[in-house]
């Protein structure tokens, strides 16, 4: 076993604090990854407070991780010492069912192994990157193309290929209408890729308040969901919504402003079940659907693509210390629009 320094709760309350973990000796195919930078994700505050479901406590959250390989395994391929690497939301997968065979691990029929909070197939309970160092099997490490700075590409990790993966599934092309639910870490990765896969883009945020930002970031239009005029102005326009909202909305609403053959497609994850009318649906063939993360071939794809269109997610660099703080301000839609973690301070108290 290594050790590695970690922040981590200890309780659905936290705070963090300063821990050591242990991470497995280098399997043959596991590459050691020294973490330089952590984005914080949503899903990490959801997780840690166990609003998806019991915790074992201590949590080291963070799965939009970015670093070097300092060390290999001795039958390890595809990456050496010194490369550029990121790891997402999962670590492992059963390889062998059908949705993996398609390179849609994250579909995994066994389940995939989640980078933090699951049991993996050596029965250590995993761990985040909210670290200095993860050890990763191979497989489900991917390549940072030269073009993109460790500290933005961390977030892509999750956040990039969230929304990468449904606007690709769902055909974001020149020609179709595309609005986006939610202006924060998600959101406005869904805003820069649609946008550089030529989309009409319109950002749905609750207030005014972002509209400048959502214009810069892309956008061709922005509409403020608090004002009751939005729904009846913008009824049957997109042929896709992406939904990043982090809390219950009203699903049906939204849905109306869909055309013929629309698709809402869910990737926020709120704990609490959304109430859907169906005449929204049945009344215009509309679908309602979801999306989680992407494979880790598509996940490349979008790092590679981001690159070569100079796309980057929006960051505040935070140091460890203020991974607290940043939280409370996620949870006030108060960011702007990905908190990452400097994991150079990851010992400073
Ligand atoms: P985030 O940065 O907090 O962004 C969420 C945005 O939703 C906020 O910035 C805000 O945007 C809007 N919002 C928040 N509360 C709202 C409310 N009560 N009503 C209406 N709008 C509200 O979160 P994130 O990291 O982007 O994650 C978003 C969600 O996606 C989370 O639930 C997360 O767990 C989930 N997620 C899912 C996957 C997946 O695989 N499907 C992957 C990653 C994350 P405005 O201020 O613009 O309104
Ligand atoms: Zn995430
Ligand atoms: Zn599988």
């Amino acid at each position: 076993m290594m050790k590695a320094n970690a922040r981590a709760v200890f309780s659905p309350e936290g705070p963090f604090q300063l821990t050591t973990i242990e991470r497995r000796e280098l399997q043959p195919h596991d590459v050691l990854i020294e973490i330089k930078y952590a984005g914080i994700c949503h899903s990490d505050i959801h997780t840690a407070r166990g609003e998806w479901g019991p915790v074992n406590y201590p949590l080291v959250p963070g799965h939009e991780i970015a670093g070097i390989v300092t060390q290999v395994g001795s039958e390890v391929t595809k990456f050496a010492v010194g490369d550029r690497v990121g790891v997402g939301c999962m670590v492992d997968s059963c390889g062998k069912c059908v949705n993996c065979h398609k390179g849609e691990e994250q579909y995994c029929l066994s389940g995939n192994t989640g980078t933090y909070g699951a049991i993996d197939r050596y029965g250590q309970y995993t761990q985040g990157g909210y670290s200095t160092h993860i050890v990763v099997t191979e497989d489900f490490v991917v390549r940072i193309p030269d073009g993109l700075e460790l500290d933005v590409a961390a977030p892509l990790l999750c956040a990039g290929i969230t929304t990468y993966s449904p606007l690709r599934h769902w055909g974001a092309a020149p020609g179709k209408r595309i609005a986006v639910v939610g202006l924060g870490g998600l959101g406005h990765m869904a805003v820069k890729l649609a946008h550089a896969m030529g989309a009409e883009v319109t950002v749905l945020s609750q207030t005014w308040k972002k509209k400048e930002d959502g214009l810069r970031l892309g956008a061709d239009h922005y509409y403020a969901t608090n004002d009751p005029e939005t729904f009846t102005k913008l009824a049957g326009s997109f042929d896709l919504i992406v939904n990043t909202v982090s809390a219950k909305i009203d699903i049906s609403a939204y849905l109306s402003l869909l055309a013929l053959d629309g698709t809402l497609v869910n990737v926020g994850a709120p704990a609490e079940p959304m109430l859907i009318n169906v005449f929204p649906l049945i009344l215009h063939r509309r679908s309602f659907a979801g999306s989680t993360i992407g494979g880790i071939r598509e996940t490349q794809e979008m790092l590679d693509f981001c690159a070569e269109h100079r796309i980057a997610p929006e960051i505040e660099v935070i140091s460890a210390k203020q991974i607290d703080e940043a939280w409370e301000r996620i949870l006030a839609s108060d960011v702007r629009y990905r908190f990452v973690i400097d994991i150079s301070t990851m010992e400073i108290e």
